[in-house]
């Protein structure tokens, strides 16, 4: 079938300049080939073999604001006309650190860098040297950026979370290349197991200096901490002196302006912002606690990176605060409206049609995920979904110009209203009745 010719043209072209044809790893698994894109607006995108989409993908999360957004836009532009980055200090840097301080509710003061990965780098280091120990316990399922000193590979289907302390010796490398050493400071965990969690931190208290978390598991299966666990995961690290981390990359900007920890009313130590910070524009930060920022300022820490806190990217983010701000938030009651209505939709038509499935939403975001269960709530059965259905859904989405990511994670944004929904679930009717059979 020749409807995705131009992209493919394209990327057998690419792949003659640039390594693996797409520029990050990821991209490279789409079906039925990955997209080249001629431009987007709003909700919507467009390929170069001119189809539309409406875009539930966002570019993997950044895009809160739809895609050129005129105000944030003009922001940008007016930037871009005094100089794109200066290698010097600026207002910019000032007035975007002074609204997270009063956004984000455990931020005392901020570290700007370039992305996610390199945020969490950062924010691991601070609690490393803040503690004087060197270990870090993260979770399985939950994905922190790609560094060596965090990137572990996801587990196969059939994988069953081992006990807490087993956990230590098998981790395995996310990809070839990696530091072994590195990941020797690594004790993975199931997460939502507040048993797993106290016996591990009690047990390895004099090592560990850093629990970090996704506050949701948005990467797999957009799943909500059980009641209390958060509660007890900062018990706990207060009381044996280990940092917490919050990793707000996806949940920071989308579950609302203070992100999940003012949702869930916990204050982390540090939480690591990134994605729809700065609506599409290469921007991140560690927020946090004096105490442990100040560290920068007294130099034990090292903060480095060319671009880290460009005036463009400054004006990004003031913008993407400026416009959710508006209204007093109701942007996100929008978002969640909006991301509500296509859930429910999408949970009924799919019933109709007799395909078991699990919608797991969390505000603006949600997983969808074709599975044989009621609920999904841990990670173990997350891996129990029917991948490969989910990836031929996915496919016969984009052929009724509808992009959501393969993986099931769907993004909504600003830009997204009820024309959207109701042109998504009419696709998504079609698509199932295919799928079923009928
Ligand atoms: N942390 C979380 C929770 C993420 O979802 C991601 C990316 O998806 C990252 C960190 C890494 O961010 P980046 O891709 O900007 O390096």
């Amino acid at each position: 079938m020749n409807r995705y010719l131009q992209s493919k043209e394209r990327l057998q072209e690419a792949r003659a300049y640039v390594a693996g044809g797409v520029a990050s790893s990821l991209r490279a698994s789409m079906k039925p080939t990955p997209l080249y894109v001629q431009k987007a607006y709003g909700a919507r995108i467009q390929d170069v073999d001119q189809h539309e989409y409406i875009d539930y993908m966002l570019a993997y999360g950044p895009l809160i604001l739809g895609h050129a957004h005129p105000a944030f836009n003009e922001q940008v532009y007016e930037a871009m006309q005094k100089g794109s980055t200066y290698g010097l200090q600026h207002e910019g840097e000032i007035r975007l650190g002074r609204r997270l301080t009063e956004i984000l509710p455990c931020a005392e003061q901020v570290a700007f860098s370039g992305s996610g990965t390199e945020a969490v780098m950062l924010s691991l280091r601070l609690a490393r040297a803040y503690t004087g120990k060197t270990k870090t316990v993260r979770f399985y399922g939950h994905y922190h950026g790609w560094s060596d000193a965090i990137f572990t590979s996801f587990p196969s289907p059939d994988f069953s979370s081992p006990g807490a302390v087993e956990a230590t010796e098998d981790i395995t490398p996310g990809t070839g290349g990696q530091s072994l050493n590195s990941l020797q400071d690594l004790i993975l965990l199931p997460w939502n197991d507040p048993e797993a969690l106290e016996e591990t931190l009690t047990r390895y208290q004099h090592e560990i200096s850093a629990v970090i978390t996704e506050p949701v598991m948005c990467n797999s299966g957009c799943i909500a901490p059980k009641p209390g666990y958060m509660e007890k995961m900062r018990e706990l690290t207060t009381r044996l002196g280990i940092v917490l981390i919050w990793d707000e990359v996806i949940t920071g900007f989308r579950l609302g302006l203070g992100g999940a920890h003012e949702r869930f009313g916990i204050q982390p130590d540090l939480v690591t912002i990134g994605k729809a910070m700065a609506g599409g524009i290469p921007l991140s930060a560690v927020a946090g606690k004096r105490d442990v920022m100040r560290l920068i300022e007294e130099g034990t820490v090292m903060h480095l990176g060319t671009l880290n806190g460009n005036s463009l990217a400054t004006a990004a983010g003031l913008a993407v605060i400026h416009e959710l701000s508006k209204a007093n938030g109701q942007a996100f009651k929008d978002m969640e409206h909006t991301s509500t209505m296509l859930t429910e939709g999408i949970r009924s038509i799919l019933k109709v049609n007799g395909l078991q499935a699990v919608v797991n939403q969390l505000g603006p975001v949600f997983h969808l995920m074709f599975i044989d269960k009621t609920e999904v709530s841990d990670f173990n059965t997350f891996n129990l979904r029917d991948t490969q259905l989910y990836t031929r859904f996915a496919e016969e989405m984009l052929h009724e110009g509808i992009l959501v990511r393969p993986n099931g994670l769907w993004y909504v944004s600003t830009a997204h209203g009820e024309k959207e929904v109701q042109e998504t679930l009419l696709a998504v009717e079609r698509v199932a009745e295919r799928i079923a059979g009928h």
